[in-house]
């Protein structure tokens, strides 16, 4: 474990983690009460001592203006913006609130600011992943040093499996197992 090229497993690259964004969550911001009633100017706050100021705008447009500098190098550079905000009807709840993406207008719960990166956007915009799906897939271990021939020949024998009697636990583990195993002789 380790070491260089530990990093990528099976051909894949790494991407950014949400885990490893600054992150805003509308449903927090109603919890403090950003948003009902809205309009009270409030801070966001990580635990390494970077903020943004946030204040809700309502109107025929509401927005979430947030405010907030970045100090990289020594520079310091000053961001202030508008992220749109979108109210959508929910069943049995009173009317809930989505960010509209600065980038892509896709509504979100959640909007992420990458390390690096200036301004929050939505984890498609910077094609993010969870860390739970970056995780090893253990299953594979015992298959990771065979030719691609015989982990296509082991799927096979999977499938062939199936034409017997089954349940639907096999069905599922079988299915599941082969495709990883397919995948994996295709890398
Ligand atoms: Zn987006």
């Amino acid at each position: 474990m380790g070491g260089p090229g530990s990093g990528r497993w099976w051909g894949y690259r790494k991407k950014t983690c949400v885990e490893d964004c600054r992150k805003l969550d509308i449903s927090l911001l109603r919890q403090k009460g950003f948003l009902d009633p809205p309009g009270a100017p409030g801070t966001a706050s990580w635990g390494d001592n970077a903020s943004v100021s946030i204040k809700t705008v309502m109107g025929d447009r509401p927005y979430l203006r947030m405010a907030y500098s970045i100090t990289r190098h020594g520079e310091r550079e000053d961001f202030d913006y508008r992220v749109p905000l979108v109210q959508v009807a929910r069943f049995s709840d009173r009317a809930s609130w989505l960010f509209a993406c600065p980038f892509c207008g896709r509504r979100v719960g959640k909007l992420y600011l990458p390390p690096g990166r200036k301004y929050f956007g939505c984890r498609h915009c910077y094609n993010l992943t969870y860390r739970k799906r970056q995780q090893h897939d253990r299953t594979m271990d015992r298959y990771k040093n065979l030719p691609p021939g015989a982990l296509l020949a082991l799927a096979q024998e999977l499938m062939d499996e199936l034409k017997g009697p089954h349940t639907t636990g096999k069905l599922l583990k079988n299915l599941s197992l082969a495709m990883k195993l397919q995948k994996a002789a295709l890398r």
